[in-house]
């Protein structure tokens, strides 16, 4: 079975890498991001509230999340799954290790995409004019980047202790190819 964790800070390519990911294996990519940005699409209450908090840069609350990412999980638990973006704070983690737990899921693969602030940095502000993505622009990359420090390293961290043996630091400072090809490696290899 394979059911992947994609790790990373923002703009470390961990959405790019996952889709090509669920591509190769055939199974469904959950980025937890994208989920959000189509209800923001709605334009109904809960769109007002997710767009305001998204484009500061801020985490979206634990309890939408754990919602979105369970009823997720439900549909598409079957054939393996890669979690994209989630979790991203100590309550998410909680709550998946005790969904897991609960629906016999064991996770196969755990990929930690590191890449330096000053790189990052570029890729971000590349990519907020090429998508033209909100969240993207220069006064919010430090608040994503910040949440990112105090929050989602830390359940990456807890992650490494506690899947060692699946925890796989990959380079993001490589290019594109470089960095599938050296996943692609690692899952064959399992
Ligand atoms: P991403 O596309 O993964 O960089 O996510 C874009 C934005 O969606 C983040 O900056 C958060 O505001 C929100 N978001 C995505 N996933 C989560 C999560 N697991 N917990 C809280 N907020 C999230």
């Amino acid at each position: 079975m394979n059911n992947i964790i994609f790790f990373g800070p923002p703009g470390a390519g961990k959405g790019t890498q996952a889709k090509i990911i669920s591509e190769f294996l055939k199974i469904p990519h959950l980025s937890t991001g994208e989920i959000l940005r189509s209800k923001i699409l709605e334009k109904d209450k809960l769109a007002k509230k997710l767009n305001e908090i998204m484009s500061s840069g801020k985490l979206v609350s634990d309890e939408i999340l754990n919602s979105i990412v369970s009823s997720q999980l439900e549909a598409n638990k079957k054939n393996g799954f890669i979690l994209d973006g989630y979790p991203r704070s100590s309550n998410q983690l909680e709550f998946l290790r005790n969904y897991l737990q609960k629906s016999s899921i064991n996770i196969d693969f755990i990929f930690n995409i590191s890449i330096e602030f000053g790189i990052l940095r570029e890729r971000i502000l590349k990519r907020s004019s090429e998508e033209n993505r909100e969240d993207d622009k220069l006064e919010v990359i430090e608040t994503r980047y910040s949440e990112y420090i105090s929050s989602t390293k830390i359940v990456s961290d807890s992650y490494k202790n506690s899947h060692n043996d699946i925890f796989y630091e990959i380079d993001g400072s490589l290019k594109i190819g470089e960095i599938t090809d050296k996943i692609k490696k690692i899952l064959k290899k399992s």
